[in-house]
């Protein structure tokens, strides 16, 4: 992250006053907006002054989660007539990308937020809706997300725990394996069985505040990677008032064929990929350091085919991501084979290439400075936190989607 940023960003820097509709696509090369830069800098600078105790004891980030409070990035997404910044899908993926430099978690925690927060801009009903667009805009609403459950793993379109319908309220009884900031989340979206549900995959998403559930968290937090997103499994049980719907019942579908499944792909994409980059950048300015270059040979040609390997990896991984960003923004059909083949295109590319990009860079480096955790080229968090995109939806679940959309586009026609 540039340090020549101010400490305390301008948070009066207008939006740029998004109406409710999807985000627009723009072409910004090198980075978030003048005003969103500023917000998103300070939040990386303050993820990375206690990166190091939330990677070693693997806690949830609060001080990243109270600066994106303040800074209102929690309301990017939020049209600017509820007060949010007005943010278009460019700038989700790079703020997301831009954060991903400094900590995946933190860029995870907050990609995975707006997602959620376009969900109740595109799709809550009044007075859902303006109940949650101020608070959203305001900082004072950390959405979690809930769709994971036990028995279908990461299986979007389907869910087994009912959700059930009394009077004007819905009873909630989730558990849920794994909620990124489940314990700090101020609300959280839900995917249930539909109360009239004839079938599993008949899903609604339901809206519920923290104090209207009993939030109980389980076991220990204590992966591989992804350690500050502290993604504790929860069990969730409370009644809601039935307008807390978002969507109609047993019509999720919708949400995460326009909303949940589009901006995933992109949010955790523009997510790898700024991790790689930023792990690429480490590597080159220790390459480049007066200090430091004595240690390696810049002419081995071992070493610069590496380098060349990476930075091929991420410029494709770059291509795809802006030309899949295009596609969700132009309002097209996303629901056609080559629409939804180029989305988990996108997806197992990026988990793949940005993964290997750092692996390469661990050979191109060595011992020293590819496997020890007290390097500045932080390569090995890097690769512990990139293990997880290839599982985060499973690749495996999407090739076997992408096998049948093949067969229905024998023309190959590419969107
Ligand atoms: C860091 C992190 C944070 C997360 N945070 C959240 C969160 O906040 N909320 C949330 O709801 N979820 C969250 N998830 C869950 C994530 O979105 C995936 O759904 C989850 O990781 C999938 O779990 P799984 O690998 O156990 O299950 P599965 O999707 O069942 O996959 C397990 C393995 O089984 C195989 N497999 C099983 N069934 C099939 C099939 N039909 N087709 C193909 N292969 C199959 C695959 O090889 C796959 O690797 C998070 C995951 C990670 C890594």
């Amino acid at each position: 992250m540039s340090t020549a940023a101010p400490k305390t960003p301008d948070l009066d820097a207008p939006g740029r006053g998004r109406a409710a509709g999807p985000p627009r696509a723009g072409s910004r090369p090198g980075g978030p907006a003048p005003g969103i830069a500023e917000r998103t800098a300070a939040v990386a600078r303050v993820a990375e002054e206690h990166l190091e105790r939330t990677e070693r004891d693997a806690v949830f980030p609060v001080e990243a989660l109270a600066e994106m409070r303040r800074t209102g990035l929690l309301g990017l997404l939020v049209p600017a007539e509820y007060g949010g910044l007005g943010g278009t899908l460019t700038d989700l993926v790079d703020v997301s990308m831009e954060l991903g430099r400094t900590d995946m978690s933190v860029a995870m925690i907050l990609a995975m937020h707006l997602q959620q927060s376009e969900a109740v801009v595109r799709h809550a009903a009044p007075p859902l809706r303006e109940e949650l667009l101020p608070l959203l805009a305001a900082g004072d609403l950390y959405l979690a997300s809930v769709t994971t459950e036990v028995g279908k793993g990461g299986h979007l379109l389907r869910s087994y725990a009912p959700l059930t319908e009394t009077g004007d309220t819905l009873r909630i009884d989730r558990t849920a394996p794994i909620v990124t900031g489940g314990t700090e989340a101020d609300g959280f979206l839900i995917t249930m069985r539909s109360p009239h549900a004839t079938a599993d995959h008949q899903v609604s998403l339901v809206y519920a505040h923290r104090r209207q559930l009993e939030v109980v968290a389980d076991g220990v937090w204590c992966p591989m990677g992804m350690r500050a997103s502290h993604s504790l499994p929860l069990t969730l049980t409370g009644t809601v008032p039935a307008h807390q719907l978002v969507g109609e019942h047993g019509a999720f579908h919708r949400i995460a064929g326009s909303v949940f499944g589009p901006l995933a792909h992109l949010g955790w994409s523009a997510v790898w990929l700024g991790t790689a980059a930023g792990a690429l950048s480490r590597v080159l300015r220790l390459l480049r350091d007066p200090v430091t270059r004595k240690r390696f040979d810049t002419t081995s040609e071992l070493l610069l085919t590496r380098l060349s390997r990476a930075r091929q990896r991420l410029d494709t991984v770059h291509a795809l991501l802006r030309r899949t960003e295009a596609l969700v923004a132009s309002g097209d059909d996303l629901s056609a084979p080559a629409a939804q083949l180029l989305l988990n295109g996108l997806k197992i590319t990026a988990a793949e290439e940005c993964h290997g990009a750092v692996e390469d860079l661990v050979d191109a480096v060595g011992l020293r400075h590819g496997y020890l955790q007290d390097s500045p080229t932080r390569l090995e968090k890097a690769l512990r936190d990139l293990r997880s995109a290839a599982l985060n939806y499973s690749n495996d679940r999407l090739h076997l989607a992408d096998g049948p959309l093949s067969l229905l586009d024998p023309g190959v026609r590419f969107a």
